[in-house]
């Protein structure tokens, strides 16, 4: 089949695309990310993805960065717990703009590297797959037989950059950035989720 993938990172694409190819599938690459912060970590887990996809010869389609939609979408979401509302928010923002890829260029199937990820439910991505998609989404629970180490395994292989959260604004709440208090990276008016109290590593202020 042909199978529009959508890709969250490069590091979960390395074990997906590889298992995918190797059950004789065509895979075409997207990534669409809106929910990655800040700007500089999106070109970063993008540039990941680029060297995957040159790794595994496969065609890599980079859908546009949509922060401000993503954050208008997750409006009155920011306290939700990883695995909450606002991540089913975020599963179906990508997976509809993946989707509408499907409907515009071709292919067979839709799916996403999403349930490569230990801590993400596959039930909950596959139904909203399934609510967008039909049929035509591929259902899978790709962190099953050994997926994520695999993935794990071919980072290592690589020297990939492996980031230390999810990926939105929220998901970094008690963690640092790049050596930068999270406060320092974060818009006007988002201020109030973050204090230095609540971060729990030695930060390195700049
Ligand atoms: S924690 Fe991850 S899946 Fe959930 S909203 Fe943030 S980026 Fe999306």
């Amino acid at each position: 089949m042909r199978i529009v993938l959508h890709i969250c990172c490069g590091v979960c694409a390395a074990g997906v695309v590889e298992r995918l190819t190797v059950e004789g599938h065509q895979v075409v690459g997207l990534f669409y990310n809106p929910n990655i912060y800040p700007a500089e970590e999106y070109e970063r887990r993008l540039e990941v993805a680029r060297r995957v996809a040159g790794e595994l010869d496969f065609h890599l389609v980079i859908g546009s960065y949509t922060p401000d939609e993503w954050f208008q979408a997750t409006s009155g979401l920011e306290n939700e717990p990883e695995g909450g509302k606002r991540c089913s928010v975020c599963f179906w923002l990508r997976l509809k703009k993946t989707y509408l890829y499907l409907l515009e260029y071709g292919g067979d199937a839709f799916t996403t590297t999403l349930t490569v990820s230990p801590t993400k439910s596959a039930a909950i991505i596959n139904q909203i797959g399934s609510e967008i998609g039909g049929d035509r989404f591929l259902l899978r629970d790709f962190k099953k037989k050994n997926g994520f180490k695999r993935s794990s395994e071919l980072a290592e292989k690589w020297g990939l950059y492996r980031q230390h959260y999810c990926g939105c604004l929220y998901s970094i709440k008690s963690d640092c950035y790049s050596g930068r208090c999270i406060s320092q990276i974060m818009p006007v008016g988002q201020d109030s989720h973050f204090s230095h109290s609540s971060c729990n590593v030695e930060c390195v202020m700049l």
